[in-house]
Order: structure tokens, then C-alpha cells, then sequence
């Protein structure tokens, strides 16, 4: 989970392109001699500079017992190492008027700073600093444990939504550490000791096993001159085996209720589903990515015509799917039903049953595959513009082991589905035995 953003956020200048002679944006990649892969995309109407570094490793590497200490480690490192007094990488950068944060994922961690371009040494030398020599103290933990505590009990136990769904999605990964929270449980919190922090470190936070990706207003052979000079004198080490987190592909129907004082009713319909990484069709991932849109993404889509603005059985209700991603997925519908006019959360989900059918039984209109192609491929287009957004992307894809060079085929194969695919699509993936229903109930409904 995130650090709060200690500095405040430049001003994105845009220029128009054509008010100067200002170069087309270009994207090199270089490695490094001990194995840190660079990239760099250079895009000079940007008046800053953003540093995404990242690491393969997740939550999803963590064994039993171990739950949540790649979001440690994340926390720790900004506690101090050879060059840096705790937290005063914040400050400098701060000083500089940038921002410094960070984030651990399934199969990732990231470090994310914005700054001007003229101090991009600053910022290469503070993560340089932190991937080689961090000092994980004893004394540091024991204060870092309590503030990932806090983090994990305003975020998760104080949020009946996240509450909801932290036991739906163990249940819904069942053969992988995917089902774990990223922020780990609380009784593997509180039995981490700093030991294994200082070993998990030293095992995953090596330049080989990170990849830099840089955007903004910089001139890239400056970037890989910096590069070289801050991170290039850190040895290579030998990392473990990155096993991707598969899952069983359909492995029978699944459910959970839960019970919480004074909430609302909510739905997920979860199933397990494949990423473009791991499907064995590639014209899958693109076609679950549609047909998210078309069943939730806008008010014309399917669940939303049909099941809140015609019948009124949901309150709101939403679709999402993370096509880019190395290790398999989930295809998940979150709804709010209207109890008192749903009657039951199980009438609610043979709604939206009826609504998926739709799909199976008879393809879509074209129209409205078209509809759906035409917004994704609009937010593909326009995470290319900013330039933040962008740095994101091209780390994903590279995250996903799918290398940035694949952004225009990606787009090639969204522009050929046909609305056979979709049918096929959901014949195939949105079944039963790929499903976990989980209903979160008021308390008051509990004897009912
Ligand atoms: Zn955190």
C-alpha cells in the first residue's frame, strides 16, 4: 500500500507540438552489464521527469507465514540506508518540489517519484541508495510494523467493502499465494521479525531483477549516462526462481456470506480467468477486457441498462478484469443490490445470470462491441499522453513479461474481435465452475 505523498506535485507543462521544433516521442530500452533494464521514453512537451523502479516480487512470492513482507521491505527501505537518514529522501525531494511514493502489488514493487529533469541524479541516487544498502534496523521495525498495522486496519478491517473482499479472494485464488492480502494478515504481521526482512531484501533487490522506466522531458542518452553512474556499480546477485502464480482453471462453484453490522448489501461474482500472459488463445485477454466493458463499463452497458436504470435491482454495479498482468486472473462483477426490491442477494445474482446468458446465447450487436472497442482503445491511447500514466504502463507490460514493444500489437488484436469471440468468450469463461459468489449482508439479515 501507498505512503502518503509527502511533496507536492509539479505543473505538467504541455506544449503544443507544433509551437517549437520539438522532437517525436521515442522509447529505447537498454540493460545494464548487471542486468537493470532500462527504459526510457522521451517525450520533451513535459516540463518533469518521471522514475518508476521495479521489482519482481510481489505477494504472490510470499510462502505461508509470510504474508505481507514485500509490502515491509517497501515500507523499510525508506527508513534509512548509507546515504539516507530515515525519511529524509522524502525531504530532499520535497525540497526539489517532487514527490516520492510507493506500492507492492501481486508481482511487484514499485518506487515512483516525479521531479524536474534537472535533478533526475537526485532521484536515480536515492533509489540507487535503497536498492543496495538499506539498513532494516530491529529498532525501526518494531515502530514500521505498528504504522503497516494501522495502514492494514484503516484499509481493510475499517473498510467493510475491502473486508468483504479479502475472504472472497482466498477463496476465489485457491491453489496460489494470489489469494493473499498484498498487506498481509494480521497474525503474520505480528510474527514477521526483521531477520526475514533483511533476507527477503537481499534476496529480491537486485539490479537484475528490476527494471527503471523513465518518461518526461529528458534527453536519453543523459538517462542512461545517470543510470550508469548511480546503479551501475551495484553487483549482480543470483535471484530465486519467479514462479507464476497459476491457478486451477475451473475448480467448481464457490460461496461465501458475510455478515456486517449496519452496511449495505454488496455482490461479487468472481471467476477465474486467464491474463494475457498465461491464456493459450490470444485473442481471450482482449476479449474479457471487452467484455467488461460491454456488461458494465457505462451507463449503456448491459448490466447497467438492463439491472439499474430499467429493473432498479442494483444499486450501482461494475466490471473488472486486469488483462496485463504475468500470473493468472479474476473477472470479477461487484453490485449493490437493492434489497427491498431484489428481495434477496440470490434473485440478484439470477439477474445478472440472465444477463450474462444473454451473451452466451446470441453475440452481441456490433454496434456495441464497437462502442466498448472504441472507449478501451481511447484510454490505451490516452495513458500515452500522460506521461505518469505511461511510465505505468510500459512497467506493467514489462512486469507481465510482455515487453513494452507490445503495445501496437495489443491494439491489433482488440481491433480484430468479432462478436463471436465475445460469445465464445463467455461460453467458455463465464461459468460455474470458475465462479465465486460472495454476499455481504447486513447483520440485521443474519436469522433471516
Ligand atoms: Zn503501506
Amino acid at each position: 500500500m501507498k505512503r502518503s505523498i509527502l511533496g507536492r506535485w509539479l505543473i505538467t507543462l504541455w506544449l503544443p507540438a507544433t509551437a517549437f521544433a520539438i522532437p517525436a516521442p521515442s522509447t529505447q530500452e537498454f540493460i545494464l552489464d548487471n542486468g537493470l533494464k532500462l527504459i526510457v521514453h522521451e517525450d520533451h512537451r513535459s516540463a518533469v521527469v518521471h522514475t518508476h523502479l521495479w521489482y519482481r516480487v510481489g505477494s504472490n512470492n510470499e510462502p505461508p507465514g509470510q504474508s505481507g513482507i514485500s509490502h515491509a521491505v517497501e515500507h523499510m527501505v525508506f527508513n534509512g540506508s548509507s546515504k539516507l537518514c530515515s525519511g529524509e529522501g522524502d525531504h530532499i525531494l520535497q525540497t526539489l518540489g517532487g514527490s516520492d511514493n510507493a506500492t507492492t502489488r501481486n508481482d511487484t514493487t514499485l518506487y515512483f517519484q516525479t521531479l524536474a529533469p534537472h535533478a533526475l541524479g537526485v532521484s536515480f541516487e536515492i533509489l540507487a541508495d535503497r536498492m543496495s544498502t538499506a539498513h532494516l534496523s530491529a529498532a525501526q521495525w518494531l515502530g514500521e510494523r505498528e504504522v503497516i498495522k494501522n495502514e492494514r486496519s484503516e484499509s481493510v478491517d475499517n473498510s467493510h467493502v475491502q473486508r468483504g473482499l479479502e475472504m472472497t479472494l482466498r477463496i476465489a485464488s485457491p491453489s496460489s499465494a494470489a489469494g493473499n492480502p498484498t498487506i498481509g494478515w494480521k497474525h503474520d504481521l505480528d510474527r514477521l521479525n526483521v531477520e526475514e526482512l533483511q533476507h527477503w531484501y537481499r534476496r529480491w533487490y537486485a539490479p537484475n531483477n528490476a527494471i527503471l522506466v523513465v518518461t518526461g522531458g529528458i534527453e536519453t542518452e543523459h538517462v542512461k549516462a545517470l543510470a550508469e553512474r548511480y546503479f551501475g556499480g551495484i553487483a549482480r546477485r543470483e535471484v530465486p526462481v519467479n514462479k507464476i502464480a497459476l491457478e486451477v482453471a475451473a475448480p467448481g462453484e464457490r460461496k461465501i456470506t458475510q455478515y456486517f453490522a449496519h452496511q449495505p448489501a454488496m455482490l461479487h461474482m468472481l471467476f477465474n480467468v486467464p491474463s494475457m500472459s498465461t491464456q493459450t488463445d490470444p485473442r481471450t485477454a482482449p476479449s474479457l477486457e471487452l467484455l467488461r466493458e460491454l456488461l458494465a463499463g457505462g451507463r449503456s452497458a448491459l448490466l447497467n441498462a438492463q439491472l439499474v436504470h430499467n429493473e432498479a435491482l442494483l444499486i450501482a454495479v461494475t466490471a473488472e478484469y486486469n488483462a496485463i498482468s504475468r500470473s493468472d486472473e479474476l473477472f470479477s462483477i461487484t453490485s449493490f443490490p437493492d434489497l427491498e426490491k431484489a428481495k434477496s442477494t440470490d434473485a440478484a445474482t439470477q439477474r445478472i445470470w440472465a444477463v450474462i446468458d444473454s451473451l452466451k446465447n446470441a453475440p452481441p450487436a456490433l454496434e456495441d462491441l464497437e462502442r466498448a472497442r472504441t472507449q478501451l482503445i481511447a484510454q490505451q491511447v490516452f495513458k500515452r499522453d500522460e506521461l505518469e500514466d505511461h511510465a505505468r504502463y510500459l512497467g506493467e507490460l514489462e512486469i507481465a513479461d510482455l515487453s513494452w514493444r507490445t503495445q501496437q500489437a495489443r491494439l491489433d488484436v482488440m481491433k480484430s474481435i468479432t462478436p463471436e469471440d465475445i460469445q465464445r468468450t463467455a461460453q467458455r469463461f463465464l461459468v460455474r465452475d470458475r465462479l465465486t459468489t460472495s454476499a455481504v449482508l447486513p447483520l440485521e439479515r443474519a436469522h433471516e
